[in-house]
């Protein structure tokens, strides 16, 4: 019987319990998949749950918002990629150590690389946002060898300064280019962009009217739209790029490949994409 969960909080519409179940119930695995809900800047939860990973009672734990960051100081190992990002969302014990690791980054690329296949475009990407998630794709994204701009709101200019130092040296001699997100500067990029990446919550459930990019500024000629989010299952800013003639995806193939790439950690088992995809659709 392997003990896995999440914690984050609030957890109530997570799918991850329905992705990891049918990925047990697909390998013939006994378990269960646990919700440990845990409000802001409880540390004392945190660090509970951190004591049951040592102790064997969770095998395996998910790390969501508003936790990712938060959490790290009570690991004794981040992986490289979790380091580089400074982000968690996978923690597990290896040699009797609790390592943190991220999954949302390999998630993303394969996902992003999936949606892009066959389409041949320059790899010019515009993330919108510095949260989480943004560094995650970012990190992914340069690591792929995109060229980096980002969009973001005032009270996020130094967090994407921030960004832009830590992956400076990975961004090479272009480096990466930080904007406000503001209709004018958006129009001024657009032209060299390929690739729109919104990494901001907005347009998530139950606020699904709003759309990340602004109203009245036509996409970029012959550019992607990849939205983060995914729930509703078809977004504003996903709908709007559709309906001017744009190839755009939700987040949903990251959740799936960051969900698969976490079980293989804990289990050391593959599960085939196909069989999570069918959990999330029926939900
Ligand atoms: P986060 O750490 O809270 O970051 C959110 C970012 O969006 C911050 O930079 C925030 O700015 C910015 N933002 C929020 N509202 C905004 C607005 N109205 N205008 C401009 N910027 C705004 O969250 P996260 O972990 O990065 O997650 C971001 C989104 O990605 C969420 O919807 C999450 O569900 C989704 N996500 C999806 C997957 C997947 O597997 N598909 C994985 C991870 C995350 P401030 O700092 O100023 O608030």
């Amino acid at each position: 019987m392997i003990h896995l969960g999440l914690t984050g909080y609030p957890l109530s519409h997570s799918l991850s319990p329905t992705l990891h179940k049918a990925a047990l119930s697909a390998i013939g695995l006994q378990g269960e998949y646990r919700l440990y809900p845990v409000a802001p800047g409880d540390m004392d939860s945190l660090a509970d749950l951190a004591r049951r990973i040592r102790n064997g009672k969770i095998d395996g734990l998910n790390v969501t918002i508003p936790h990712k960051q938060i959490i790290i100081s009570l690991l004794d190992e981040l992986t490289p990629s979790a380091e580089a990002i400074g982000a968690v969302n996978t923690l597990y014990m290896r040699d009797g150590r609790l390592i943190g690791h991220n999954t949302d980054a390999p998630g993303f690329l394969a996902d992003v690389k999936e949606f892009l296949r066959n389409t041949g475009i320059q790899k010019n990407a515009l993330v919108l946002g510095a949260g989480g998630a943004a560094r995650a794709v970012a990190y992914a994204l340069l690591q792929d060898g995109w060229k980096l701009n980002m969009a973001v709101r005032q009270t996020d200019f130094n967090q994407a300064q921030a960004l832009k130092e830590s992956f400076g040296a990975q961004a090479g001699s272009g480096g990466i280019k930080v904007v406000l997100l503001e209709t004018e500067n958006l129009g001024r990029l657009g032209g060299g962009v390929n690739l729109i990446v919104n990494a901001t919550p907005i347009g998530m459930f139950p606020e699904t009217d709003y759309s990340a990019w602004p109203e009245g500024l036509p996409f970029p000629e012959g550019c992607a739209v990849y939205d983060l989010v995914y729930n509703p299952p078809e977004t504003r800013l996903v709908r709007e790029a559709r309906a001017a003639g744009r190839r755009a995806t939700t987040g949903l193939g990251m959740l799936v490949e960051q969900a698969g790439r976490s079980f293989t950690c804990w289990t050391g088992r593959e599960v085939a994409r196909g069989v999570l995809f069918d959990a999330v659709e029926e939900v």
